[in-house]
């Protein structure tokens, strides 16, 4: 097993938290952690690209359908009644249709993000996908009050502000579509030798 620290994740600000002014906020919560930036880009995806980024398996567009159940339990809101469906899948594939109208709907800035458990600790600064729910302290809990309930009403994506990979398959994945080996460095941080 390769050593903790040379874990590598990617994480997408989304159109909404380019267009908040929110980039330079983000970048230096994850640098303040202990985690480094090794490539950055700011970027326009196509329809294609966001298709290619997400998975396609059902058992994906399933648990986005279960969370959106949960969330329409938890106020008391009729799925069936509002979206025309109480099915997960279908719920799934209605939100895969919206989100990739959001992730082309202005720039986003990619980056890999290096470090002692990468993955985890990126996805635990961002918070749970639904930012009604997220803690204060992570980016979603921070800068969003948004969520199913609310976005669906509107036909739309959850505006939370950033994607990370979820787990090493996504990472692995991600890692090779959004960047050339070439465009992904490394570099030593100055309190590299004091904090680890
Ligand atoms: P995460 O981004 O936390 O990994 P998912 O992978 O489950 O979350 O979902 C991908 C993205 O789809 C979310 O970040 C959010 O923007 C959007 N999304 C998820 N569920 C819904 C929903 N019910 N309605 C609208 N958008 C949704
Ligand atoms: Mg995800």
């Amino acid at each position: 097993m390769p050593h903790p620290k040379e874990d590598k994740t990617v994480l997408i600000i989304k159109p909404d938290g380019v267009k908040r002014g929110l980039i330079g906020e983000i970048i230096s919560r994850i640098e303040k952690r202990g985690l480094k930036i090794i490539a950055l880009e700011m970027f326009m995806a196509t329809k294609e690209h966001i298709d290619e980024h997400y998975p396609k398996s059902e058992e994906w567009m399933k648990k986005i359908g279960e969370k959106t159940l949960k969330n329409y339990n938890d106020y008391g809101y009729d799925v069936k009644k509002e979206l025309g469906t109480d099915d997960l899948l279908e719920i799934g594939k209605l939100v895969r249709g919206w989100l990739i109208d959001y992730m082309t709907s202005g720039p986003m800035v990619k980056m890999v993000v290096k470090g002692i458990h990468a993955i985890e600790m990126v996805r635990k600064i961002v918070g749970p996908t639904l930012p009604s729910q997220a803690e204060m302290g992570t980016i979603r809990g921070d800068f969003s009050v948004d969520d199913s309930t609310a976005a669906n009403r509107d036909k739309r994506a959850i505006r939370n502000l950033v994607h990370a990979s979820g787990n090493q398959e996504e990472a692995d994945h991600e890692l090779l579509f959004w960047f050339a080996p070439e465009e992904i460095t490394d570099y030593k941080r100055a309190e590299d030798d004091i904090m680890f």
